[in-house]
């Protein structure tokens, strides 16, 4: 098979806590062998069931803010009305970019916007909206390890976070697992393809002649 030398793709899923990009970010990653997930760091506690350095690199105050004053975040900001930081660490992602690895970016609208900002000929991004308000809350019920003021607080949070869906390049109502993931595959591939992301097509086009 012809394969032409690209750039990799900044795939970022943004939503409201509960809405399911997890899971659709996960079904890609399963099936999507050129795709890998950036690992976020946080300042926020650890739930039970994650496990550092694979859900995030879980990070004090006092080492995230070193990480950020020494240039390695990409992109910051405190989520959850101010109360935690997360950012996306740099080397990762500018390595797999230009090996043409994708990277899925699992964000939230400010992390985009600082992105899109960055790296404005990488990103494409996808705001996923829960089908009606009653799943959100089960998804962030059916959660362990938050308590019942953490649900009320993140329920406030997401009610902000949706009033930022016209920023995205596409937007997916997840209803269906399975719909909404083959939703965003289709996005993640045709991105692949845009013309300036093939930096080898020149050649290539070169070649017919
Ligand atoms: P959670 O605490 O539920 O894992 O994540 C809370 C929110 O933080 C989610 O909306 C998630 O998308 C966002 N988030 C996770 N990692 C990052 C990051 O590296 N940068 C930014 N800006 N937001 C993030």
């Amino acid at each position: 098979m012809i394969q032409i030398a690209r750039r990799g793709v900044c795939l970022i899923l943004s939503a409201p806590s509960g809405a399911g990009k997890t899971a659709i970010a996960e079904a890609l990653l399963a099936t999507e062998p050129e795709l890998e997930s950036s690992i976020s760091v946080t300042t926020r506690a650890r739930r039970p069931a994650e496990i550092d350095g694979v859900h995030y690199h879980f990070l004090t105050e006092a080492e995230f803010q070193r990480a950020e004053q020494d240039g390695e975040l990409l992109e910051w900001a405190r989520v959850l009305q101010g109360t935690h930081a997360y950012g996306t660490p740099r080397a990762p992602v500018e390595k797999a970019l230009a090996a043409g690895r994708d990277v899925v970016f699992d964000i939230d609208w400010q992390g985009h916007q600082q992105l899109r900002q960055k790296l404005p000929a990488d990103v494409v991004s996808v705001f996923v909206l829960p089908p009606n308000i009653a799943a959100l809350r089960a998804r962030l019920v059916g959660r362990a390890g938050d308590g019942s003021a953490e649900i009320d607080r993140r329920m406030r949070v997401a009610c902000d976070e949706i009033r930022h869906w016209v920023e995205f390049d596409h937007v997916v109502i997840n209803e269906d697992l399975a719909v909404a993931t083959e939703a965003v595959r289709g996005v993640l591939h045709a991105a692949r393809v845009a013309t300036t992301r093939l930096v080898g097509l020149p050649d290539f086009v070169g070649s017919l002649r």
